[in-house]
């Protein structure tokens, strides 16, 4: 798409519904009962996506560089949460971890303020990134509300030593400086997935299974589910219906035994990814 047709088109494609009859709308869910915070999924990211290793010097000036982080949150009870000291720990409580990234939002904050159109929506729910159009405003990166937007402050593939780049991913472009880039549910997977089938003769539809993401490839405990969320006989959407989140709605109200939650549901964003809520009882 051009980009003087994608301007025009902004206001459009920014529409509830405006790709409701695309058959294909990909979504994800995560069950933070089942992620125990081991990072296979981070490392498999990483590796899939070309994503550098920044180090931890750059990463404590502010240049880190990861689609994919695990956060740590301890589990207080009520009432001590609220005493909690900032950036303590409490080991002897427990913590529960969440793995995040780009929530693939349907009302995308950092879309409409790129002055480039760099990023836009795809019809099948993706919150593409075109890293040739980017002009490194950052401007996304400033309002996206769940951070997971990461600057090239350096061109980091320069300092890979022969033959350490024979390790690249040739599905997936490397990033220079002065690019944002961020979490796409790997794109290329999803490509090649719709290219098998339109092979095969099916087009418009991807089987549920016959593609997965990196980081649900590599949990060991299976706490990411994701798939087509139009299609009802998905794992995705039965675990989306099974825990009363529903798209379109931007505040769930979950009946007993029903854990699923979009995290930051009340600004309208409309994610993508559902998580599934850690229960521990706390008070014992
Ligand atoms: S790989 Fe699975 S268990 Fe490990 S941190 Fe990621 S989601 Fe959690």
């Amino acid at each position: 798409m051009s980009l003087s047709r994608m301007l025009e088109n902004w206001s459009r494609l920014n529409q509830r519904d405006y790709y409701k009859d695309e058959p294909i709308m990909w979504g994800m869910s995560i069950d933070l009962n089942k992620c125990t915070g081991c990072a296979s999924c981070v490392t498999a990211c990483n590796a899939e996506n070309n994503i550098p290793a920044v180090g931890k010097e750059k990463c404590g000036s502010g240049h880190t560089m990861s689609w994919m982080r695990i956060e740590r949150y301890w589990d207080l009870p009520e009432g001590e949460a609220d005493l909690a000291v900032e950036d303590s720990e409490y080991p002897e409580r427990g913590a529960h971890f969440a793995p995040m990234m780009c929530q693939q939002c349907n009302h995308a904050p950092c879309e409409p303020v790129c002055p480039v159109a760099a990023t836009y929506h795809t019809p099948d729910g993706l919150n593409a990134q075109v890293y040739n159009r980017c002009i490194g405003s950052r401007y996304c990166g400033t309002n996206c509300p769940f951070k997971v937007r990461y600057f090239n402050f350096f061109d980091y593939q320069e300092d890979i030593p022969h033959p350490m780049e024979m390790l690249l991913n040739p599905d997936i472009t490397v990033r220079s400086k002065g690019v944002m880039e961020k979490c796409t549910f790997c794109v290329q997977r999803l490509r090649n997935a719709k290219g098998d089938q339109a092979d095969k003769g099916i087009r418009g539809h991807v089987e549920d299974g016959a593609v997965q993401t990196a980081c649900q490839q590599s949990c060991p405990t299976d706490a990411i589910v994701f798939g087509n969320l139009k299609d009802e006989t998905s794992k995705v959407s039965h675990a989306w219906e099974s825990h009363g989140v529903e798209l379109n709605r931007h505040e769930q109200f979950n009946a007993e035994g029903e854990r699923g939650y979009r995290v930051f549901e009340e600004l309208n964003v409309e994610p993508s990814v559902m998580y599934l809520d850690r229960v521990r009882d706390t008070n014992a």
